[in-house]
């Protein structure tokens, strides 16, 4: 059942709750058909905002779940006794403290939403963030609500050995008729959204910690027993994250046992329950033949992000849900500091800024922008975004940037001190970080309430006779749905000053080569005196903010800085400015129907990149790798999807014909069989072989062609296998017609029992425009290792097509957008989390052309004429509005 209008929920409406639960005792009876659940609540009144009458006592629920019976005080209540609607139970109360005991019916074999309770596989796991806790039982289920928890689990002994929930293991035991039960008690007071069970027939493998003052941790990492061979790396992870969060924090973990668990079956990537998380199993399973460098990075970040919100997020919580960011922005930067210790540090910061700028400056100018921390929302859910996550990370970057390393952990300590155990807003820590450093963050706080991705113009002078430069920095941020008109940012820009012979020069009181200017006013000038020659400023070094920058670079600046800039960001940057608009000047010959000719200077800096061979592999790499079509989209005013596709397949296959030589010589420099390691070095020079291999085959030469099928086949490792198969899938293969099906089929046999394997196989196929079409996508759909209900499998295959494929997915016939519209009307009814994030591409329909703009909005419509669930009614709404 849902309302026809879903309301909003606004954050000014926030009040405290009226009824505090001390404790929370749960039952859970698992069964077959029906699971009972029996939550005994002991209720004590908010004596802070009452002092007046008692008033009732309103839970949170859901339609799905059946109430069995409900007693106050050992008194079971008849039917009207008390209030039952879709979404609430409201019990009537006559003293100031008392004990509910609620008995609710659930199905979670039929829970297809992943929320709550449901089945994955032969296994019962939950997901309660953010409001799942009330598929489960009535409850106050708002994180400012924080109880002691202790959990009975009863299940068939025989199908369900393993019984997990938070905290420690206090009783267990047969109960005589096949089944069993464990009793599990968590010490620390908790908000129903880290409340986790599982229940299965699951292996796992365990090691142990010992913490800076010396406890005995026991880790523990469970599976299905034909993936127990895939959790080293993680179980490495876990230790890792432990030990730097104790020395860069000064954090220790809190109880006796911390678990992961992998499920097949989640909407998310991994969830940071008390003591017991529970991860999407692409997110924790890896071994070296099974998963690529990028999967082997990304469990280390999961792990290391899932364990540090111990702190930043269960001992100190969120208040309301508008201020998710408190713990997702901050728990984000902590884990891409982590990796940027535990490998390089620019390449990360690389990567970091890369996403961001290419997703989240879309979301930023899309209808569904909002706030770092949102004002308002229909459904929490959708605000689970690259804003809340990534941009709010980059708030909290900018404060370690403004008060430096020590005064950060100065802050950060503070923050911990004071707000242990509460559940509190993004003032507080801001707060704690102004106290800690005696430090004014007032005007830093519209970076929380403003939307939108400011602009930085920067134009600049120099006074020869005085020897004087001067930077002039104007700052705007556009229009955002709610919000016409902004008001400055404080904003630290980072910059340096290069000298005519490529010096970095000092400009710091310390001579420092790089400062940190804080832009405050909308137009703001700094003068640097004594300058005996014209300087070439390298702006925005390391990304210190996360804005658009315009100087107006000649390309010659470009390849100097390129050559140059001591900050490696930048180096990278540069090279990146000089490819888009290289790329953008061939869109605009393409669309006045010129002939292309692709600019030398671009050629000789890839060339100067590729002979330098002291250059670090890592950045060499990430310097050769184009723009992507979503990056381009992003800079043009109406997207041109097709000449975007020709201009960029343009430069890569001028790139490989005038560069043939070096790509060959470094690629077989590299491609030298040795043992695979995970590690930062081993990764880059894969990347980089992997790299060359990829314009080789815009060669479209049988000797080129087969240097990839050989890799394919003796490769030792899924990220040279799994290279070579999408090089061969997305080169230029006129030559070999049939090859990359040949190839597709024989990865197939080889992997078609590991889950996660397949999900690679899909994305693979689909993701690039000489293969990817939407009859593809259809057919794959049809294939038995496609499952509708998995959300991996979907998002793999539905989600690559239409996110990453975009000459396909926005085929002028329009019959991308349909098929994304009937399946998200399709999947609404299933998963409405999953199909709100996959109306993504739709939501943009007014930066295309005028006929592509009018089909993907004709889409939306159909979509908005059905009974919609709050998560897509919000997306829909929002981006038709
Ligand atoms: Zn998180």
């Amino acid at each position: 059942m849902k309302d026809a209008q879903p309301g909003a929920i606004y954050l000014k409406d926030y009040q405290a709750p009226d009824y505090w639960i001390d404790k929370t005792e749960l039952s859970f009876d698992l069964g077959e058909n029906e699971t009972r659940v029996t939550a005994r609540l002991q209720i004590r009144l908010n004596q802070d905002r009452h002092d007046r009458q008692l008033p009732p006592l309103v839970l949170h629920g859901n339609a799905d779940m059946t109430l069995a019976e409900v007693k106050v005080d050992g008194v079971a209540l008849s039917a009207d006794q008390y209030t039952l609607t879709s979404e609430t139970l409201t019990l009537p109360v006559s003293s100031d403290r008392f004990e509910t005991e609620i008995v609710s019916v659930l199905a979670p074999q039929d829970n297809t939403s992943m929320e709550g309770l449901y089945k994955s596989g032969g296994m019962y796991c939950t997901q309660c963030e953010a409001e799942g806790f009330r598929r489960i039982t009535w409850y106050l289920d708002r994180p400012d609500v924080m109880s002691l928890f202790t959990t009975r689990i009863t299940a068939d002994k025989a199908k369900y050995p393993v019984l997990l929930s938070n905290g420690n293991c206090i009783e267990q035991g047969d109960t005589g008729d096949g089944r069993h039960t464990m009793v599990w008690e968590d010490p620390f007071r908790k908000p129903a959204y880290l409340f986790a069970l599982v229940a299965g027939n699951l292996a796992h493998v365990e090691d142990t910690f010992t913490t800076q003052s010396g406890r005995n941790v026991t880790l523990q990492i469970f599976t299905e027993s034909h993936n127990i061979t895939k959790c080293d790396h993680a179980m490495r992870s876990l230790k890792q994250s432990m030990r730097w969060d104790e020395e860069v924090y000064g954090r220790e973990y809190d109880l006796d046992i911390f678990m992961i668990v992998a499920v097949d079956d989640f909407n998310m990537g991994a969830m940071e329950n008390k003591g017991l998380n529970i991860f999407n199993s692409s997110c924790v399973l890896a071994r070296p033949d099974t998963a690529t460098d990028a999967t082997f990075q990304r469990i280390e970040a999961i792990v290391a992000h899932e364990y540090f919100h111990n702190w930043s997020g269960n001992r100190v919580t969120c208040r309301d849900w508008f201020q998710l960011s408190l713990k997702e922005g901050f728990t984000v930067f902590r884990d891409s500091e982590f990796s940027a210790d535990m490998n390089s540090r620019t390449v990360k910061r690389i990567e970091d800024v890369n996403h961001l700028r290419s997703a989240q400056f879309a979301e930023d100018a899309g209808p569904m922008a909002h706030p770092v921390r949102p004002s308002s929302f229909i459904e929490i859910s959708n605000f689970y975004t690259l804003t809340v996550y990534e941009k709010g990370a980059e708030i909290v970057r900018m404060i370690h940037n403004l008060v430096g390393r020590e005064g950060f952990r100065k802050g950060s300590d503070l923050y911990f001190e004071r707000h242990d155990g509460q559940a509190v807003t993004c003032e507080d820590f801001v707060r704690a970080m102004e106290d800690a450093n005696s430090i004014d963050l007032g005007q830093f706080m519209r970076w929380y309430t403003q939307a939108g991705t400011p602009v930085l113009d920067v134009t600049d002078s120099y006074d020869a006779d005085n020897q004087r430069y001067v930077l002039e920095v104007t700052q705007s941020c556009p229009a955002t749905p709610g919000q016409d008109v902004k008001e400055p940012f404080h904003i630290p820009l980072a910059i340096g000053l290069l000298s005519s012979e490529g010096d970095n020069l000092p400009i710091g009181d310390k001579g420092q080569t790089t400062v940190v200017l804080e832009v405050r006013e909308a137009s703001q000038q700094f003068v640097f005196e004594n300058r005996i020659e014209r300087p070439l400023p390298s702006l925005l070094r390391g990304f210190s903010a996360p804005v658009k920058l315009n100087y107006d670079y000649s390309r010659d600046d470009l390849l100097f800085l390129m050559r140059h800039d001591d900050d490696g960001f930048n180096r990278w940057d540069s090279c990146q400015r000089l490819a888009t608009e290289t790329i953008l000047d061939l869109v605009r010959d393409i669309q006045a129907a010129k002939p292309l000719s692709l600019d030398t200077r671009l050629i000789e800096a890839w060339r100067e990149l590729l002979e330098d061979e002291t250059a670090d592999k890592a950045m060499v790499a990430e310097m050769l790798t184009l723009p992507s079509e979503q990056w381009l989209s992003e800079q043009m005013a109406v997207i041109d999807v097709y000449a975007i596709h020709e201009a960029r397949e343009f430069v890569r296959g001028e790139l490989a014909k005038s560069l043939s030589e070096p790509l060959q010589s470094i690629y077989r420099g590299l491609a030298v069989e040795k043992p695979y390691k995970p590690e930062s070095a081993d990764i880059a020079e894969r990347q980089l072989k992997n790299i060359c291999l990829g314009y080789l085959m815009e060669l479209d030469s049988p000797a080129m062609l087969s240097l990839a099928e050989t890799q394919f086949q003796n490769a030792t490792n899924m990220t040279d296998q799994m290279a070579a198969l999408s090089c061969v899938i997305n080169g230029a293969h006129q030559t070999a017609p049939g090859k990359a099906e040949t190839l597709l089929s024989a990865f197939h046999d080889q992997w078609k029992g590991d889950a996660n394997v397949m999900d690679m196989w899909l994305s693979v196929q689909v993701s690039g425009a000489r293969m990817g079409s939407l009859e593809r996508v259809k057919q794959l759909m049809e294939h038995p290792v496609f499952d509708y209900r998995n959300p991996n499998k979907l998002r793999s295959l539905i989600g690559v097509f239409c996110m990453r494929n975009l000459k396909c997915f926005h085929d002028l016939s329009g019959e991308g957008y349909a098929f994304l519209a009937d399946n998200i009307i399709r999947l609404d009814k299933q998963n409405p989390q999953i199909a709100a994030r996959m109306l993504t591409p739709l939501t943009r329909w007014r930066r295309y052309d005028d006929q592509r703009g009018a089909l993907m909005k004709a889409a939306l419509e159909r979509i908005q004429a059905n009974e919609l669930s709050k998560d897509v009614f919000e997306v829909v709404n929002k981006s038709l509005a």
